[in-house]
């Protein structure tokens, strides 16, 4: 392997699985790069490089080939950085960390390339590992995550007379146009629009215009975190046109 280019990243593991009876394939989000799939031989039997170091949600620093024509990656070594391991023993911060992987995984291609992404996954998982309450802490990430990926809903006006919003009124969030109607504009009935309280809008707003290191500072109430995650479910079942499989598994616990 001595005669290919190897390069280094932070890359935080999203999955991996094994290869026969020594290897595993592991799926990173790494900096910079964006997905990056690659095989790590001999994993499973190396003690020194990879020892409990390609777990599931590990944030680490690791040597790898780029990758040509959609072949894997050789991984040749990986330093851990953190391991998040409340990620792995707490059960509403595994769920939480498990929906965030999966949308991750869902929205993103090998080697897109990325500014935006690692910086917030790496927010996540870190406030999440430090006890930041779940519930509020996917809100944030699944708000961002969306716009970053090209969708960002429109909380500010009614999409469909383009009037601010207004005091007295109520707003629903339509899923299949990626924003909120009014109450005059709202059409009856439909599964999929869920009604948003003005301080849910407010808070969902910040959470788009505050830079990453301030977002902590948000505080939603029982009842916003209800009707943000209620929206936020239907919204990204809406753009993945499938349902998040890991999703059911935060009303469990
Ligand atoms: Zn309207």
């Amino acid at each position: 392997m001595s005669n290919k280019q190897h390069s280094e990243t932070a890359a935080i593991v999203l999955n991996s699985r094994d290869h026969g009876e020594s290897d595993l394939i592991v799926t990173f989000f790494c900096q910079g790069l964006g997905k990056l799939t690659g095989i790590a031989k001999g994993a499973k039997r190396s003690k020194k490089r990879f020892v409990n170091k390609l777990e599931i949600f590990s944030s680490l620093r690791i040597r790898h080939t780029i990758p040509q024509n959609n072949r894997l990656a050789f991984i040749a070594e990986a330093d851990l950085l953190n391991g998040y391991l409340t990620l792995r023993e707490n059960i509403s911060c595994y769920t939480t960390a498990s929906v965030i992987r999966e949308v991750i995984l869902l929205a993103t291609k090998e080697l897109e390339g990325d500014t935006e992404l690692y910086p917030l996954l790496e927010y996540a998982y870190s406030k999440l590992n430090n006890e930041q309450p779940p519930s509020q802490l996917l809100i944030l990430f699944l708000i961002r995550f969306y716009t970053i990926i090209g969708y960002s809903p429109q909380l500010t006006s009614c999409l469909q007379c383009g009037e601010e919003i207004q005091a007295k009124k109520k707003y629903y969030f339509h899923s299949e146009t990626g924003g909120i109607h009014c109450n005059t504009c709202q059409t009856r009935g439909r599964a999929t629009n869920t009604e948003l309280s003005q301080g849910t809008l407010k808070s969902l707003t910040a959470a788009l215009s505050q830079p990453l290191k301030r977002l902590h500072r948000l505080q939603f109430s029982i009842s916003s975190q209800r009707e943000a995650l209620s929206f936020l479910h239907s919204y990204g079942r809406q753009l993945f046109q499938r349902e998040i499989i890991s999703w059911p598994f935060l009303d469990k616990v």
